[in-house]
């Protein structure tokens, strides 16, 4: 739109201003030129006035001596003319060395006495002397008394001053903090200094500076997200790895201690047929880490079918029977006959597993859990009570985020795997603390 060098907003201002500076010079000298000369001849009228005043209260003679004398001392033309001869006069004043202007503006001076009139060059005044006579002063039009042109330049010098504090204040308040913006705003993601001047200024552009401080922020925020997700997608990527790897010699390893205590449990030693339960109990532990790993990595739409839930609970309960009575934890089931629901058995067993080991873990002294299933309207809700420590304010928060554990050793991945299981199903997962103390995790699946 515009030529190149007019882009930038300092030539713009720069020329606006000069501008402005110009017009405004001009204006300014038209302005002072024109009430100066009004003034001068308000004075120019008022000094003729006291010379005929003078003439009359002195009695001085009309002639053409008091004419020369008074001219010589005011230094302006002075005519003294008696009214009979005033024609002849004005005549002798037109041809006089050919000064037509003269007589022209003397004879609109004698038609309006008192008030100077301006006419070829030449501005006049005429006041009566007497009844017979009149004074008439002549003198270049637009003469200034002294000093007006002086003051005049101090007038446009303080003006050109002012506008100059103008542009420097309009240059350092807008220009330079746009160009110190524009200058950062391409290299904003590198941008470590602290500090935008001007953001703490409560216009435009301190809003424009905050707005960048907040960009620069956010971009650093997102940025750290990244970095986070790519090293967790590596992590993961990993992980899934070795999860496969490790899947088919285990079930090679279960199946074969399964087979060793199913088919002759008496020929083994003493100390092998103890060992044989420990194998297949820490063999399915394994195996049921490894497949909330792949469920994490490959998530698959649940494979339902008809199930009851109750049921799903109590096969849960007794698989970590053994992991609570190790721990010293009391399970009680409560469950009001059948709890119809679709779901992928497996799937929801996980989750159920979890929440129940989470609770006995959370009591290693010791403690009670209580499980409470009802169907409602809505669906099918069983609710986990324990009276462990309860959730703290940050897990209450934080439990359903991958990784997330204040365990040692915990891996933070059993709640988040609950959850987005639970979810598949359309149901929900939530955790509060009971009034009493203790953790309470609800699930919820609601009917087909
Ligand atoms: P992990 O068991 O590996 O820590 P989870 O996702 O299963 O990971 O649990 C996340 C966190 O939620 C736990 O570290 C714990 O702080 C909290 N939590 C889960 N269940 C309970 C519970 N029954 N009582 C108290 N805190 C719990």
């Amino acid at each position: 739109m515009f030529p190149p060098v007019f882009s930038s907003l300092k030539v713009r201002i720069g020329l606006a201003l000069l501008l402005f500076v110009g017009a405004g010079s001009l204006a300014l000298v038209g302005w002072m030129r024109s009430s100066a000369e009004s003034e001068a001849r308000r004075v120019f009228a008022a000094l003729a006035t006291a010379n005929a005043e003078f003439i009359r209260t002195q009695r001085l003679p009309v002639s053409d001596r008091t004419s020369e004398a008074l001219g010589h001392v005011l230094g302006v033309e002075v005519e003294l003319w008696g009214r009979a001869g005033r024609e002849g006069r004005l005549r002798a004043l037109a041809m006089e060395g050919a000064r037509p202007d003269a007589a022209g503006v003397a004879v609109e001076a004698l038609q309006t006495p008192g008030r100077v009139r301006v006419k070829g060059g030449l501005e006049a005044v005429a006041v009566p002397v007497s009844e017979e006579a009149d004074l008439l002063m002549i003198r270049p039009a637009g003469t200034l008394a002294e000093g007006e042109g002086r003051s005049m330049w101090w007038v446009l010098g303080a003006f050109w001053v002012l506008s100059l504090g103008l542009g420097v204040v309009l240059a350092r308040g807008v220009v330079a903090p746009l160009q110190q913006l524009a200058e950062r705003l391409p290299r904003i993601g590198e941008d470590s200094e602290s500090d935008l001047p001007g953001a703490e200024r409560s216009d435009e552009i301190g809003q424009l500076a905050r707005a960048y401080l907040r960009t620069r922020a956010q971009l650093a925020e997102e940025r750290a997200g990244r970095a986070r997700a790519e090293r967790l997608a590596v992590l993961g990527r990993m992980a899934t790895g070795l999860a496969h790897e490790i899947h088919n010699p285990l079930a090679a390893i279960r199946m074969h201690a399964q087979l060793l205590q199913d088919t002759a449990p008496e020929a083994l030693p003493g100390a092998a047929a103890e060992s044989l339960p420990v194998m297949l109990g820490e063999g399915a532990r394994i195996e049921g880490l490894v497949n909330q790993w792949m469920f994490l990595a490959r998530p698959e739409p649940p494979r339902r079918v008809g199930s009851d839930l109750g049921a799903l609970v109590a096969v849960q309960v007794r698989v970590h029977q053994a992991a609570a009575r190790h721990a010293g934890v009391e399970i009680e089931l409560s469950l009001p006959g059948e709890l119809p629901v679709c779901v992928d058995g497996r799937r929801l067993s996980q989750a159920v597993g979890n929440v129940i080991l989470n609770a006995i873990q959370a009591m290693p002294a010791g403690g009670r859990l209580r499980i409470e299933g009802a169907s409602g309207a809505q669906g099918v809700e069983v609710r986990f009570c324990d009276n462990g420590p309860g959730f703290s304010a940050i897990a209450l928060e934080r439990h359903t985020e991958l990784f997330f554990s204040e365990k040692e050793g915990g891996m933070g991945i059993g709640l988040s795997v609950a959850s987005e299981i639970v979810r598949a199903h359309g149901g929900s997962l939530g955790v509060a603390n009971a009034a009493s103390g203790g953790a309470c995790v609800t699930l919820q699946i609601p009917h087909p």
